[in-house]
């Protein structure tokens, strides 16, 4: 091994961290990844990838091929590490009602669009009509991250330890965290709850409605998400986050009795949308961050782009360069 002044030092082992440490691995850069060992948001996501989101069903940004770097890169980590961690399932969109649905049925016409459709079909319970889109799955983020961390261990290039120093070789992937220091300016970092439950349903897809999400996990569990506190920016569970998630929850599930078995809140890491930005700081040291609440979409392709920086002195694109962004928004 190099000696320990030439490894990079990457700072945080959530999703940024460790794609980013997977990608300088493959390279055979030498690198130690150091995790204070507690909080993040990667350790509660339900790693949920929807093609086509939000109230306005669009298509995520620059979504075909960073979709596909990620599904390239998943799949790369299932063959190295000989486990699942990304369970494809079509998710069904529900419309709550008329003028919901026709939004959808135009939108589903775009060329961007009409790749990720699988077809339109009838919904049950209160919803007016349901589309189906290909493309949706989740991504088992906890096991993934822990699998990681156990090869990484086994390498000798990962250290439990609260790193705050900043120099050449230290790249930041600290999650809200290091966007609440500051250190790129003003933060829009966004609290999120998610509960767990048990419930007998149907387990064939994700289903989306009503500014929520139920995704089927396996056994008879589901994660159901999720909600956004902009005010107070903590990690703890709260009371009122619970009554949010079991009404959305009651409305995915329509008449079905479920029992809470997990209830989790995290930071979701955001400065501009969800939007990933990386490179190199002015101090000399480095970044990938701001994922936003879409990191199992963005984290392969951001962490393979920081990789060739490193390593090849590339430049990253404007659009995710951070000393663009922070000229930008000085
Ligand atoms: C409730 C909720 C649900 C979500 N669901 C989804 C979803 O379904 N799909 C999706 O794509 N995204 C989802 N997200 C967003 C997703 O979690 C983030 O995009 C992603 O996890 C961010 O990863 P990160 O590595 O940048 O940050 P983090 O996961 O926060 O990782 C940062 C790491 O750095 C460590 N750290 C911080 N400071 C230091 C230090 N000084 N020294 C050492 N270590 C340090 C932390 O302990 C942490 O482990 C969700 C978020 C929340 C809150």
């Amino acid at each position: 091994m190099m000696a320990e002044k030439n490894r990079w030092q990457i700072i945080g082992q959530g999703l940024a961290g460790t794609c980013l440490a997977w990608h300088l691995w493959w390279r055979g850069a030498p690198f130690v990844i150091m995790d204070r060992g507690q909080g993040g948001s990667s350790r509660v996501a339900a790693g949920l990838i929807n093609p086509i989101t939000g109230k306005n069903f669009e298509p995520s940004w620059q979504l075909a091929p960073w979709y596909a770097e990620a599904m390239a890169f998943y799949q790369k980590i299932e063959e190295t590490l000989g486990r699942k961690f990304w369970h494809p399932l079509p998710i069904l969109r529900l419309a709550a009602d008329e003028k919901e649905w026709l939004k959808i049925l135009s939108k589903s016409k775009l060329e961007q669009v009409q790749p990720w459709i699988a077809g339109s079909q009838p919904a049950a319970g209160d919803w007016h009509h349901a589309m189906l889109i290909r493309g949706g799955g989740w991504l088992a983020v906890a096991d993934f991250l822990n699998a990681s961390k156990t090869f990484f261990q086994n390498a000798e290039c990962f250290q439990l330890a609260d790193h705050k120093q900043s120099n050449s070789r230290t790249i930041w992937c600290d999650g809200a965290a290091g966007l609440m220091t500051s250190r790129y300016g003003r933060h829009r970092c966004a609290k999120g709850e998610i509960l767990t439950i048990r419930a007998v349903a149907d387990e064939s897809h994700i289903r989306v409605g009503g500014g929520g999400w139920m995704i089927p996990i396996g056994a008879g569990e589901f994660r159901v998400g999720s909600t956004y506190e902009w005010d107070v920016l903590d990690e703890n569970p709260s009371a009122e986050g619970i009554i949010k998630l079991q009404k959305t929850a009651e409305r995915l599930l329509g008449r079905a009795t479920y029992e809470v078995v997990g209830h989790d809140a995290g930071i979701r890491p955001i400065l501009r949308r969800s939007m990933p930005l990386l490179g190199e700081m002015p101090d000399g040291s480095w970044m990938l961050n701001a994922l936003g609440s879409k990191g199992s979409l963005y984290a392969p392709g951001a962490a393979a782009r920081l990789a060739a920086c490193l390593c090849d002195g590339t430049l990253p694109d404007d659009e995710v360069n951070i000393a663009r962004y922070l000229q930008l928004h000085d």
